[in-house]
Order: C-alpha cells, then structure tokens, then sequence
C-alpha cells in the first residue's frame, strides 16, 4: 500500500522514543527500591554496552565509557613474559614477519648481533610503529607466530605530535594481554602449552 513505508518508519522512530524513556523510568523505580543508577554506574554502563539496551541514550564520556568487545583493536602492543626474576622476556623474535605482512607498512625492525660472535640474537634493538599510519587491521597480531604482538583497546591516543611509538612504549606485560583478552589469551596459552607437551613427547621418543 502506497505510504505504508513512511508508516513503518514512523512505528520504528516511536518505538525507540518510547523505549528510551521507558527504560529511565525501569532504573529510576529501580534506584527507589535500592537499585544502581542507569548513569554513572557500572551496571548502568554495563545494561547499555549490552544488546539488552534499547532505546536513545547518551554516554556521558569521558566520565563513562561503553565497555569494549574482547575483540576491538586499535594500535598493537608487544608481549613480554615476566621472569621470575622480575626480568622482562620478551616474546619477540624480530622475525619480521609482522613488518612483512602489515599493509601500510608502518612496522619498523631493527635486528641485534651478538657482539661476540656476530651471529644474529632473536630480539629487536629497536621496534617502531607508526600509529598514525597504523589502520588497525590486525594482520600482524594475526600472523606472529610467537603471540608477541597484540591488537590493544586503548583508543585514547590523541596527541599534538607524531604518534611514533618505540618499543619502550609498546612494551606491555603478558598479564595486561589476559586483561584485555582473557579469551585470545586462554586459548594462545592452551595451544602453547599443547606444542610443548608435543616437542617433549617427540624428544622422548627419540632418546
Ligand atoms: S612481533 Fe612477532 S611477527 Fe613481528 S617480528 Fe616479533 S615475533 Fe616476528
Ligand atoms: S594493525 Fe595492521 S596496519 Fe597496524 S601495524 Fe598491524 S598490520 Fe600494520
């Protein structure tokens, strides 16, 4: 019938208005009998990064930010291990692959050489990144064979300058990676643990 688009359209428009207004008067009846605020609080941010949140509503950023999916990506991090000393062990190779495979080609390697011997050591000097070039594909993180390099969440980086970030800054501990992935990070470690368990039933079976 001729019209009836624009009437759906209206019925949608009124649904959410109804919603926004239904669903601040389910938390304010809530906050009567005890409840949490539907604004400034983390069951508030909670309810609306949800699919459960319906509705028009508005993030009062900076103050509170909707919560991130495990898989949101931004700019990547390197992964170090702790040692048990408290030394930083760092997982990176400088394999290059990721340098290879990153589109824009905004991954800068600088490989080191034992001193002594001059024969090449598994570890960067120095790793750059250019987070202004970086168009957050993910391709590195996605081809390291090490898990050494990670897509982070952190998205405030807005600055003045250049945002060229050296590997003291891209360094971050295994333990921030559980953090913000615990689900990428669980299974990395499972299969990690599983390649081990292989490599030490072959030695075994060859001594
Ligand atoms: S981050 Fe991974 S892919 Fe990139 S150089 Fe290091 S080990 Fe190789
Ligand atoms: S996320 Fe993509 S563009 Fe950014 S450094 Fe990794 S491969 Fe390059």
């Amino acid at each position: 019938m001729y019209g009836m688009g624009l009437i759906k359209s209206l019925l949608v428009t009124g649904k959410r208005f109804w919603n926004t207004y239904w669903d601040d008067l389910v938390w304010s009846f809530r906050r009567l009998t005890g409840g949490e605020k539907r604004y400034y609080s983390a069951a508030g941010i909670k309810h609306r990064s949800s699919k459960d949140a319906r509705g028009v509503f508005t993030v009062q950023y900076p103050e509170e930010r909707l919560l991130l999916p495990e898989e949101a990506r931004y700019i990547p991090f390197l992964v170090y291990d702790e040692g048990a000393d408290g030394k930083i062990e760092q997982r990176c190779t400088s394999c290059g692959i990721c340098a290879k495979v990153c589109p824009p080609q905004c991954i800068w390697i600088v490989r080191s050489n034992d001193p002594q011997t001059g024969r090449p050591v598994p570890e960067p000097t120095e790793f750059y990144i250019d987070a202004d070039i970086c168009m957050n594909c993910g391709f590195c993180a996605e081809y390291c064979p090490f898990d050494a390099i990670i897509m982070d969440h952190d998205f405030e980086i807005a600055s003045y300058g250049r945002n060229v970030y050296n590997m003291e800054q891209l360094l971050k501990p295994a333990s921030y990676y559980q953090s913000i992935r615990p689900v990428n990070y669980k299974r990395n470690e499972d299969e990690r643990k599983a390649k081990e368990a292989a490599k030490a039933a072959k030695a075994e079976a060859a001594s």
